[in-house]
Order: C-alpha cells, then structure tokens, then sequence
C-alpha cells in the first residue's frame, strides 16, 4: 500500500500545550487522511495506480489536467513531512553542528534564521505552506501557496511548517504569529532538518 496513511511519529497530545491533541487528530486522522483518500480515488484503475505519491506529484506538477492530483497528492506529502518536522513538547534540542554552521553562514545564526522563516511565514497570504530549504548549495526560507509542494523544483526540504488554518485555528484561532511562535520555538526537529541535509549531500556525492 504506497500510499497508506504514516501515523503520526508521536501521540496526538505529545505537542501540548503548543498544539492540541484535538487539533493532532482532526489534521492527521481527517485532513491528511482526506488528502490521501482523493488521491486514490483520482489513481483508481488508471495508469497511474499504484505509484508512489513522490511520483505522483512529480508526473502532475505543471499539468493542468492533473491539478486535482497535483493537490491532494502533494498536500498528502507536505502533511506527512510536517509531522516530521517537530518533535514532542520538551524534547527539541539545538541544531546539530552541521547544520547550525550552515544556518549561521546563510542567515548569519539561529535567531536571524527563526526571524526570516517567522517573518515569511506571517506574510503569506492565503493557506500555504513555509519551508526551510536547500537550494543551489544555499540554506533558505521560501513559501508556497495552497498545496505547492519543492518536490521537482529543485529545491531539498529540510523542515516545514503548515500555515493552513486548519493547523491552528481550533488553538489560535486567526492568530497564525501565536501558532508561529510556538511551533518555531518549541517543537522544529533540527534532528530531522540534519538528516534531510545529510541524505541530499550524500546523494550528490554518490
Ligand atoms: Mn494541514
């Protein structure tokens, strides 16, 4: 089953106080699951059953013809690497070394690299998304709207944070900078943002 829904990697109260098990469990269990289920039934008896989502959005990106699987198979993929990039209240520690010595060459350190990723972050109009990236050997933060996903422009993420207002507004309500505030200082997995670094370096050294 390729395209089977990843639990989530921690409990749903595991982020409290920052985001609620209530929220955890409609996102994952009615959103992410949403996503997943109109991709199968988008594949259902088609060429196309049976691949991966990364393939998926890769063979749909730009086709207008295929813009509904575009959506909801990237959105499927965005969800499941949100999840992974934070890590239960209490426990996110500092960036490893590697990856601390890139932030503070690119964003000058961990604070002005925070700023940049909150900033853009707050200035996004509309539903979307935020990530920090790879991209042409530089650590960046970009944005993408609605569903867009770096996937195949060649862009490696390394973390991201869902600005939808499905992934606050039950805790926050409107209040995206509170959301923002909590999630970019207490639950980012730099753990995870190493490895994805580390995992893109070895592919381009292989
Ligand atoms: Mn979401």
């Amino acid at each position: 089953m390729t395209l089977a829904l990843p639990p989530l990697p921690y409990d749903y109260d595991a982020l409290e106080p920052f985001i609620s098990a209530a929220t955890m469990k409609l996102h994952h269990d009615v959103h992410h699951r949403g996503y997943l289920d109109r991709v199968e039934a988008l594949v259902r008896g088609s060429a196309l059953e049976g691949q991966s989502l990364e393939a998926l959005i890769r063979r749909s990106s730009g086709n207008p013809e295929l813009r509904s699987l575009y959506n909801s198979a990237a959105q499927a993929w965005n969800h499941a690497f949100f999840w992974r990039s934070l890590r239960p209240a209490g426990s996110a520690g500092a960036p490893p070394q590697e990856i601390a010595g890139r932030i503070a060459a690119d964003f000058g350190g961990q604070q002005q690299c925070l700023d940049a990723f909150r900033s853009i972050a707050l200035a996004h109009f509309g539903s979307g998304w935020t990530w920090l990236l790879e991209r042409d050997g530089r650590l960046c933060i970009e944005a993408t709207a609605n569903a867009d996903s770096p996937l195949g422009r060649g862009g490696v993420p390394l973390l991201v944070v869902d600005v939808w207002e499905h992934a606050y507004y039950l805790d926050y309500q409107s209040r995206r900078g509170e959301y923002l505030t909590a999630v970019l200082g207490h639950l980012l997995d730099w753990d995870f943002a190493q490895r994805n670094l580390r995992e893109r370096s070895d592919e381009v050294h292989a």
